[in-house]
């Protein structure tokens, strides 16, 4: 009795190739159109399909709980198609002629979500039904019972394999049973689908397990208002905790799951694994009062059965803590201007066993939990004066590792004074003096930092024995933080001192410069 089922991961192989196609719904009407198309020979009469298909919409109305409600339908009679010279030939070959013969006997393809191409045995096809996992089509290779259609149309809905493992703790070294689960229509059984898979589709709630404690887990056969799966996030994977009640199945289970939990492991790939949770290969089963533990990471004990739930005691098991995060931003000891406001930065904490949780961050003192997505903060401007900030990584077990403590100082800093003769710089020294004209004698005074709407105040002074002024002006600077000395008086020949004083504000210190220049007559 054994199904012949197909192999998602060639389904998905030949996806890629598919026109993107609308999402096949995963509640409310799925309406199925079954092709059935011939070269000749006819797999079975149209009302014997029709009998293996009218299975369908129960089966998927009592998983689902009436979540979704699948409307099949056959083609009246067999259309007739060229013959495909091979299994390579069915995707794209038999889709198409299937669907240009469908087209011909006025099927309005449209109102499919899914097509089922049932077509006479193709000898080197090695699989009796596949399916794209998104493209909503699915080929029948002369196959048509109802388990088989189920199982592809689950494919149509997006969900994998309900594989196993006979390994008790996982590695990338375990063996794989691709069809391995003994309950699952989508593995080696005919029960509903795992709670994985139910919650994937949305079909059930779920309780996300993230502290030490007892959790009920209701069965995932009949509707519940309780969760029917206890879902755990590690560093390395998702863990799904499920429940059955052998006597909700459609057929005889063994071994019996009903006097505990199912224990499944998911890494992102292509379908939950089934570990051997009950201790010794293939032993599925996790008991009532038997623990689990995943290494260093967490254990779960069904402690009692309820009604038709079970307890489970969760506790995390992970007592190494994360890598130190590193801080980035500012750098220790950094001085920050006045007004500037810091953005806090550090990078991501290792973490490999329970997965990181949370960061918390003391900056004074003063500590802010944060969510592990943030690796940055800012909380505007701070204060004149030293600051002193760590970040702490805590992993989901409450394990912590604190970074090392960094400063940084927020003081007035001086702004950078330039003063520009034409294109030249005068030493700021009396050796480095530079000789101009008199007559055309004008500056710019530049500031990096310019202080908003500064002003600032230059002084000539003449070498006449001492350093004598004879002409001071005051100007604003400008937008950018200049200013220009213009059409000034005519100034004597001989040495003199130029002086800009920039006026500070609240972001930055005064500032001064000095510049010397040689004037000649002309
Ligand atoms: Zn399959």
């Amino acid at each position: 009795m054994r199904r012949v089922v197909a192999l998602a991961a060639a389904a998905c192989a030949l996806v890629a190739a598919q026109p993107a196609a609308a999402d096949v719904p995963k509640r409310g009407e799925l309406r199925v159109l079954v092709a059935l198309v011939t070269w000749g020979p006819q797999p079975a009469t149209p009302a014997e399909v029709q009998t293996e298909l009218a299975r369908v919409a129960p089966w998927f109305d009592e998983t689902s709980f009436s979540q979704l409600r699948v409307i099949a339908e056959t083609t009246p009679g067999w259309l007739t198609i060229p013959p495909v010279s091979g299994c390579a030939s069915l995707d794209p070959t038999l889709h198409d002629t299937a669907d240009a013969a469908l087209r011909g006997a006025a099927f309005d393809l449209a109102r499919y979500d899914v097509r089922a191409y049932l077509f006479p045995r193709v000898a080197d096809c090695p699989f009796g039904g596949r399916a794209s996992l998104v493209a909503g089509w699915m080929e029948l290779n002369g196959a048509f019972r109802g388990e088989l259609i189920v199982h592809e149309l689950a494919h149509s809905l997006g969900l994998f394999h309900s594989r196993a493992t006979p390994c008790t703790v996982w590695s990338g070294a375990c063996q794989v049973d691709e069809y391995g689960d003994p309950y699952d229509v989508m593995g080696d059984g005919f029960g509903p689908f795992n709670g994985f898979h139910k919650l994937r589709l949305g079909w059930i709630r779920r309780t996300s397990v993230e502290r030490d404690g007892t959790y009920s887990v209701d069965q995932l056969e009949r509707p519940s208002s309780s969760a029917q799966v206890l879902t755990i996030e590690t560093a390395a994977a998702h863990y799904v905790v499920d429940h059955r009640e052998a006597s909700l199945e459609p057929m005889p289970v063994t071994p019996d799951p009903s006097n505990g939990v199912l224990v499944y492991r998911w890494n992102g790939d292509q379908g939950p694994v089934l570990l051997s949770a009950g201790g010794s290969p293939r032993q599925y089963l996790l008991p009532i009062g038997r623990t689990y533990e995943v290494p260093d990471v967490f254990s779960v004990t069904p402690t009692a059965r309820v009604g038709t739930s079970v307890d489970v005691r969760f506790a995390w098991t992970d007592r190494t803590p994360p890598g130190a995060p590193t801080p980035v931003e500012p750098r220790n000891g950094v001085r920050v201007r006045n007004g500037d406001e810091p953005i806090l930065m550090w990078d991501d904490a290792l973490e490999t066993g329970s997965g990181l949780g949370g960061y918390e961050l003391t900056v004074d003192g003063v500590t802010h939990p944060l969510p592990v997505s943030e690796t940055s903060w800012k909380q505007g401007a701070f204060p004149l004066g030293a600051h002193s900030w760590s970040v702490t990584a805590v992993d989901r077990a409450g394990n912590r590792t604190t970074s090392n403590r960094m400063s940084f100082v927020v003081e007035k800093l001086s702004p950078a004074v330039a003063i520009l003769f034409g294109a030249q710089r005068c030493g700021a020294t009396f050796a480095a003096r530079c000789r101009l004209r008199g007559a055309t004698f004008g500056f710019t005074v530049e500031t990096a930092e310019a202080p908003v709407r500064a002003r600032v105040t230059v002084r000539l002074a003449r070498r006449d024995g001492g350093w004598r002024t004879v002409f001071s002006r005051r100007r604003l600077l400008d937008d950018v933080g200049d200013a220009a000395f213009t059409r000034l008086p005519a100034l004597r020949p001989g040495l003199w001192r130029v002086t800009a004083d920039v006026g500070g504000n609240a972001e930055v210190s005064p500032a001064s410069r000095a510049a010397y220049v040689q004037l000649s007559a002309q």
